[in-house]
């Protein structure tokens, strides 16, 4: 079978769920960051919606509830252009902290906003702070959910079995996440100094061809204030460049990866999906 590698530059849509959310956490974020992330769901998910159409290119986008709820015009943009539009908690407080009934809440809340408003079932997750807990793959199961994509451990996704079915889990390796190489935050631990665009366009360059060789899957946990800021603007299509450059590279959604995987399409979930009977 010919080499096929699938590719999704994801972003998870925070904006002012995030500020919120730290604030809960007692953490006060400064006015300038305050402003900067009310721009990641407005002007910023723009950007990438429109870096999207003049590449041609269908993706994901993790989103809040809270941020769904406030920009329901720029997601209605998002699901008319064909994109995904997946599961970030409800208000971006870490799943692991929230009692049973509140991290019930934060799916329920979503689910429900997304049926409701526009008719559209969310088929996947990617858990705030990458705080996937113990009860999440039954919120996932009673929310109709076939996927996450919190783990940060490989590029070969693998089926979870979780109670009586189970999840595709679509992992992630930690520096496709932007944060990492573009945010100087010492009061959320972010307190390395940043890369500049040609450094982290290089590590990205690399991440995609170590996963090219091992046919993985290459998922990128980008933002929309990060990765389409001016400073960084420039990283997004010079790695679409790059990739565009191998054989066999196809983009696609992350439940299209899921669906994929479902199918026996991905080699590496051969061994998992015989692994479910
Ligand atoms: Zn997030």
């Amino acid at each position: 079978m010919a080499k096929v590698v699938r590719v999704c530059f994801a972003f998870d849509v925070d904006g002012r769920s995030l500020t919120e959310a730290k604030r809960r956490q007692g953490i006060t974020m400064s006015p300038e960051m305050v402003k900067t992330l009310a721009e990641d769901q407005s002007i910023m998910f723009d950007r990438v919606l429109d870096f999207f159409a003049s590449t041609g290119l269908r993706q994901t986008f993790f989103v809040t509830g809270k941020v769904a709820e406030d920009e329901p015009e720029r997601m209605a943009s998002a699901l008319a252009a064909g994109h995904e539009i997946a599961f970030h908690g409800y208000s971006h407080m870490p799943l692991c902290h929230l009692s049973d009934a509140a991290e019930a809440d934060e799916f329920d809340r979503t689910s429900d906003y997304f049926r409701e408003k526009f008719g559209v079932r969310l088929l996947g997750m990617r858990a705030p702070s990458y705080s996937f807990g113990p009860r999440t793959p039954g919120n996932m199961r009673r929310s109709g959910m076939i996927y996450d994509s919190s783990a940060i451990d490989s590029v070969h996704p693998r089926f979870v079995p979780a109670g009586e079915a189970g999840y595709w889990e679509i992992p992630v390796r930690p520096e496709v996440d932007d944060w990492l190489h573009c945010v100087r935050l010492p009061e959320l631990g972010y307190h390395a100094p940043i890369k500049s665009p040609d450094e982290v366009l290089a590590i990205y360059c690399d991440s995609f061809d170590r996963c090219y060789r091992e046919a993985g899957c290459f998922v990128t946990v980008w933002h929309p204030f990060v990765t389409m800021s001016d400073r960084y603007r420039s990283v997004a299509p010079d790695l679409l460049h790059h990739i565009r450059q191998f054989d066999g590279v196809v983009f696609c959604t992350m439940q299209e990866i899921a669906a994929a995987c479902e199918a026996d399409l991905i080699p590496a979930c051969s061994a998992g999906a015989a692994g479910r009977m």
